[in-house]
């Protein structure tokens, strides 16, 4: 009997397994002209100084919009974009639309406007020097004051020289530093020592836990001293609750990211929330 329910469910586990292959094959075989075919966008999420609310950067979050599957969630085709290769190709797309935003935004604002560009180490290695987006800025004129470029705590852990040469190539043009999603790695504060870095964004996990959770908490206030004393700046993700935001502002951080300010918008809508004009679609 044993055997026979085994069986029966090996069967369903391999075929519900083709399924999921054949879907990932597929989102892999539709991603190859989502560029060219204008379903790629890119979204900008606020970065709110948490003392005054005042939007003072953003970050660029990459959106597919599927013909038939609508929106497709990063967290699922970019892991298919690294592994295909692909990522380069879209990643350096999202970066120069990210420059010509801080381009204009600043040039509309009066001050320089960050704008924050995920890179995954798979990005790293496919550039083996220095990297297109430096060529790219000094092509169009651009400083890369507008720029910061947000890494995972992963990369730190075995820094290449690839890795390094590259980072300090980026520092030297302006471009400033963050680690994303802090505390969900290794989370050593002593690897924050081996590369400059300027940033450190808190885990929306940490941000959820906080309020209900006291050991949450003082990790969280322990990140923000730690940072501060070797010099980062700290923007909390997922800040989704007045209660959030205020167990932050009274921990001490400077920034706060999350759906209590807004979620990711399209540029158009980003330029509302900034009171400019629009000029660019
Ligand atoms: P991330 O860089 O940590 O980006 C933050 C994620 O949190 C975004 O998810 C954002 O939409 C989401 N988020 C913002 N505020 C809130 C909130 O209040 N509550 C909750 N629950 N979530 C919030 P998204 O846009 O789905 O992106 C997921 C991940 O995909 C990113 O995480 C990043 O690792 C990756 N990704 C996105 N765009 C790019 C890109 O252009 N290049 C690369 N290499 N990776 C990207
Ligand atoms: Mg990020
Ligand atoms: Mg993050
Ligand atoms: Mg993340």
């Amino acid at each position: 009997v044993a055997k026979d329910d085994g069986r029966n469910r090996f069967c369903y586990f391999t075929r519900s397994m083709q399924l999921q292959a054949q879907e990932r094959l597929k989102l892999r075989h539709d991603l190859y002209n989502a560029l060219e075919q204008q379903q790629i966008q890119a979204y900008f999420q606020p970065i709110v100084e948490l003392n005054t609310g005042r939007i003072i950067k953003a970050e660029a979050l990459i959106r597919w919009r599927h013909p038939e599957k609508g929106m497709i969630s990063p967290a699922l085709f970019i892991p298919i974009a690294e592994e295909s290769g692909m990522i380069k190709k879209l990643g350096d797309w999202m970066f120069y639309e990210s420059a010509i935003r801080a381009q204009y935004w600043s040039r509309q604002l009066g001050y320089p406007f960050q704008i924050s560009v995920n890179r995954s180490p798979a990005q790293f290695i496919a550039d083996d020097k220095d990297s297109p987006w430096l060529d790219y800025l000094q092509q169009k004129g651009m400083s890369g004051r507008c720029i910061v470029i947000e890494i995972t705590e992963g990369l730190l852990l075995n820094v290449s020289p690839r890795i390094k040469q590259q980072l300090d190539a980026y520092r030297q043009a302006g471009i400033q530093v963050s680690i994303d999603d802090f505390g969900t790695g290794y989370s050593s504060m002593a690897y924050l020592q081996k590369l400059q870095v300027d940033y450190l964004k808190i885990d929306q996990s940490f941000v959820r836990e906080m309020v209900d959770n006291a050991g949450s908490r003082a990790i969280v206030e322990a990140m923000i001293v730690m940072a501060h004393k070797l010099g980062l700046k700290v923007v909390a993700e997922g800040v989704e609750t007045l209660e959030q935001k205020r167990m932050l502002i009274a921990s001490g951080c400077d920034y706060g990211q999350g759906y209590l300010f807004s979620p990711p918008v399209p540029p158009i809508e980003f330029e509302r929330l900034l009171h400019i004009k629009s000029r660019l679609n």
